[in-house]
């Protein structure tokens, strides 16, 4: 099965899984894991909470790194929790566990 995925055009290309994660994004905005389909309400596509951190040039959790932006009105108080609970269950630091295949797209400009 193959699936048209976007992303920031200086995102650091896949890792082997296995390889310490370097945020190129891929699992993500393919399908969100099971925090993003409640973040995303959808169980398809690029993940709400996927973003791109320019500083960085790499992609970030939102769970993590900016929780509140993601819980319902009133629920900010939770966002250290939520952000403790999303760095646990992505297993950060434990290496990439996608072992999706990337084929470049060429670009192609619209006439
Ligand atoms: S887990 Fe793998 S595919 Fe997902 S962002 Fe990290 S390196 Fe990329
Ligand atoms: S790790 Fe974060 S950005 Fe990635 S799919 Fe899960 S909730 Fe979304």
């Amino acid at each position: 099965m193959s699936q048209i995925i976007r992303l920031h055009r200086s995102a650091p290309d896949k890792p082997p899984a296995g390889l310490p994660c370097n945020g190129c994004g891929v699992c993500c905005a393919s399908e969100p894991c099971p925090l993003g389909i409640l973040v995303s309400r959808k169980r398809k596509g690029a993940c709400k909470a996927l973003q791109w951190s320019e500083a960085d040039s790499s992609y970030r959790c939102g769970l993590i790194v900016q929780p509140a932006q993601y819980l319902p009105r009133g629920l900010g108080w939770l966002s250290a929790a939520v952000s403790r609970i999303a760095y646990r269950y992505i297993s950060a630091g434990s290496g990439c566990d996608s072992t999706l295949q990337i084929e470049q797209a060429t670009e192609r400009r619209l006439p």
